[in-house]
């Protein structure tokens, strides 16, 4: 089976020479393991923090081996209890055709519940990201004004469709372009969007925020956490996702540099990591895959498909090529 090895160290941008789609042997599962053909697998912005050496809260990527992400796939041989052939797993080991590993590190997953895309995106580790990040990390109140940056990717695009569902009085996305923030107002019912690209993000924000925002889901960091303090009410809530337009910086951002606003507002700017929230899953899954069965909660996905083009839907969704979740499809 091919996997896609990381083989040097990116330095800003990476180049597709950083990366090596390798041939590997595909061998039998041990006792208590499964092996796995993988049908779609996830790259997602969290992943270019992993191709530096440093330390952070997920061991870097090792130069030679394989990288690791999610994926869904098909058990095609068991030597584990409870898992037959043929049965649909969620795991750890994407970025590669076949995947040999220990059942205690799957999940089953239903095909006939949900489309197995679903389970990396609206119903995987983005939706969770968005509604741990929206619910319990701002603590949103309905009634809140809210503000998501990245709106039309698979985070943000979840975080705005569902501030309005539980109630909040106006939701303000940006994303960057005219399409994409046609979608946010057209499709997904936000009040209001921007393209952060026509001009500057405070003067935007302000505008289509007149009354001012509570609640900020950062999903950029720099110039867009800046406007948000701005545009914050006193006691503002921020949750920082992501900072999505520093991951391939070689300078230190300029932005915010307002951070003085914090005191005389109150402001609670909060970090997150999605899996500290595990214990929402199962609220999550019942409730918003109900919305997604009545069509309340819309989601795209862009989809990629063949092992040979992971590398280039990985940088694609850096670029923002994406629109929802990016995915890699390797079924023909
Ligand atoms: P998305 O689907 O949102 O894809 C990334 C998007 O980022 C692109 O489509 C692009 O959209 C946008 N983007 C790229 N560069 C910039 C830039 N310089 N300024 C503004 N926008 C930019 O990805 P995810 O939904 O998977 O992730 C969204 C964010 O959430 C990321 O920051 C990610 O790191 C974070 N995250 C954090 C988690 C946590 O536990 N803390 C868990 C999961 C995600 P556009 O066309 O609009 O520019």
């Amino acid at each position: 089976g091919r996997e896609w090895h990381l083989v040097a160290r990116p330095q800003g941008w990476p180049k597709p020479e950083d990366f090596a789609l390798r041939e590997s042997a595909v061998t039998e599962p041990a006792d208590g393991q499964l092996l796995v053909r993988n049908l779609h697998i996830s790259v997602d912005p969290y992943m270019r923090g992993r191709m530096n050496d440093v330390k952070s809260y997920v061991p870097p990527f090792q130069l030679d081996e394989p990288m690791e992400g999610g994926a869904v796939g098909e058990v095609i041989a068991s030597k584990a209890d409870g898992f037959a052939v043929g049965d649909h797993v969620l795991h750890g080991l994407g970025w590669r055709e076949y995947a040999r590993l220990d059942a205690e590190k799957v999940t089953k997953v239903d095909p006939d519940a949900a489309p197995l895309t679903a389970y990396l995106g609206v119903l995987g580790m983005t939706g969770l990201t968005a509604y741990a990040g929206l619910l319990e990390v701002a603590s949103f109140q309905e009634g809140d004004a809210v503000f998501v940056s990245g709106a039309a990717g698979a985070v943000g695009s979840q975080v705005g469709q569902l501030a309005k569902l539980k109630g909040a009085s106006r939701v303000i996305g940006s994303a960057g372009s005219e399409d994409k923030v046609r979608l946010l107002t057209e499709e997904y019912g936000f009040d209001a969007a921007f393209n952060y690209k026509s001009g500057p993000v405070k003067q935007q924000l302000k505008e289509a925020a007149p009354d001012g925002i509570d609640v900020y889901f950062d999903n950029v960091g720099g110039d867009h956490l800046e406007a948000a303090i701005s545009s914050f009410n006193v006691h503002g809530r921020a949750t920082i996702c992501g900072m999505i337009s520093q991951y391939n910086a070689t300078e230190p951002p300029a932005a915010p540099r307002n951070l003085g606003l914090v005191i005389g507002k109150r402001l609670r700017l909060q970090g997150m990591l999605v899996q500290d929230h595990k214990a929402l899953q199962p609220r999550f899954v019942e409730e918003v895959s109900a919305w997604v069965r009545s069509g309340q909660l819309k989601y795209r996905e862009t989809v990629v498909t063949g092992i040979d083009n992971a590398v280039e839907a990985f940088l694609g969704m850096l670029r923002g090529e994406n629109t929802g979740k990016m995915i890699v499809s390797l079924n023909d």
